[in-house]
């Protein structure tokens, strides 16, 4: 007898896929993830213990309800799971008195109502003592601010969805979709097929491959983060830590406090700026390059957390153009969705996203404001393609 068609399959079950899985299977569909790794693996994008979630929002004040609703559904898995996921330490978005980072993040938390404070350098320094920004640097501090578990959080948004039905296959790496006549949409693997009513596209850095105009509007990106041992542990505690964005000479950087004893953990936004090969990317090697931005960051701005390297991880952005989420239905295929090109800022959205992707697949539509995120827009030409089908 032939197998009854899923209600719905996921494709790639990493930060996004496993929250939509998630929402799927609690509103009851028979949902599958297939996964070509296993859960929570280090070859995408959502590994590396944590990310900063915040509420203050200098890439666009729009994403600001968008958050608030992932915090709550983060907090509900937590609740869910039995385990802390989200960790509250404020956050800090520093640079220049007239630079966006400050600018922006203030104008977000004006426009939303969200409880803030601006702070000079001195005023800076002296609360976390860690931090030795210019002295024309101006920092805004948003109380809520913190950092996520991200491999904990696909677990837990896993098991959850496992423990409402859905399924999941790993170690499967999906080859190419089409739409049948008659709309059931079929996936192939090396030795399997799939069918399924709806599919949810969450391929993450491989999303290209699936959706090719994707190629040239969100492209994978090598990052490199760096764990450090504190000179003055006591500095990088959360209690006295907030996680940070911030614009100084050398670039953008983002960090966090010291978590579970794993050091001073931060990165430089666009490291190298080199494209990446998802497939071919070498997770491995770190170069005198890539030390160097890093440690001199440390050196000069957190001088006393400038001790050992303990670890280094490479990871992989997915940049737009604009640096804003795609998320949409394919353009000719109403029963396909999609969420691609999270830009280095995408992990603390999951939970949501999850549940707008369940939306867009289930109802067509959101109650959620993401017209900002159409693929549509300017600058992404999705709407515009043909017959976009297979991957390599
Ligand atoms: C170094 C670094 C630091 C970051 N810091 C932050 C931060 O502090 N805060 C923040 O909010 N965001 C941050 N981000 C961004 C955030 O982590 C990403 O936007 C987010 O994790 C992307 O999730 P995703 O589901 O799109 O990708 P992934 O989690 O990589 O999931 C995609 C999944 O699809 C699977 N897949 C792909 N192709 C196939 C196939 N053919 N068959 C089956 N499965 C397939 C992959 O194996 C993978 O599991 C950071 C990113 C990096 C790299």
């Amino acid at each position: 007898m032939k197998a009854k068609p899923w209600d719905v399959i996921v494709l790639g079950v990493g930060g996004m896929g496993s929250a939509a899985l998630y929402h799927l299977a609690r509103r009851g569909q028979r949902v599958l993830g297939l996964e070509q790794f296993g859960i929570a693996h280090e070859m995408g994008s959502s590994h590396g213990l944590t990310r900063i979630i915040r509420l203050a929002y200098y890439e666009d004040p729009a994403y600001v309800p968008l958050l608030c609703r992932s915090y709550e559904l983060w907090r509900e898995l937590e609740s869910g799971a039995g385990e802390q996921l989200l960790h509250i330490c404020g956050s800090l978005d520093c640079g220049p008195a007239n630079d966006e980072i400050f600018t922006a993040s203030l104008q977000s938390c004006i426009e939303h109502g969200l409880e803030h404070e601006a702070l000079g350098n001195a005023e800076i320094s002296a609360r976390w003592p860690a931090y030795r920004f210019p002295a024309d640097t101006m920092g805004l501090f948003q109380p809520e601010g913190g950092f996520l578990l991200p491999e904990a959080c696909i677990r837990a948004h896993v098991n959850a969805a496992q423990a409402s039905g859905a399924e999941l296959h790993t170690d499967v790496r999906v080859r190419e979709w089409q739409v049948r006549p008659g709309g059931l949409v079929e996936l192939r693997t090396d030795d399997a097929a799939y069918l399924a009513q709806r599919l949810v596209i969450s391929a993450g850095a491989w999303a290209g491959q699936f959706l090719p105009e994707l190629d040239t509007v969100a492209i994978p990106e090598r990052q490199v983060l760096v764990w450090l041992q504190p000179q003055e542990p006591a500095h990088f505690k959360a209690e006295r830590f907030p996680v940070f964005n911030c614009l100084v000479d050398e670039g953008r950087y983002y960090g966090f406090p010291d978590f579970a004893g794993q050091g001073f953990k931060f990165g430089r936004y666009h490291h190298l700026d080199e494209p990446a090969d998802p497939d071919t990317l070498d997770r491995e090697r770190i170069s005198a390059a890539d030390k160097r931005v890093l440690l001199q960051f440390a050196q000069r701005y957190f001088p006393t957390g400038a001790g050992p390297a303990l670890l280094y991880k490479v990871c992989m952005f997915t940049n737009t153009p604009d640096e804003h989420f795609i998320i949409d239905h394919h353009p000719q295929h109403e029963q396909v969705c999609f969420a691609a090109g999270f830009s280095g800022h995408g992990f603390k959205f999951a939970s949501v996203v999850g549940e707008i992707l369940a939306d867009l697949a289930l109802q067509g539509s959101t109650r959620h404001d993401i017209d900002f995120l159409r693929a549509d827009r300017e600058m992404i030409p999705l709407a515009t393609a043909g017959p976009s089908n297979t991957t390599n």
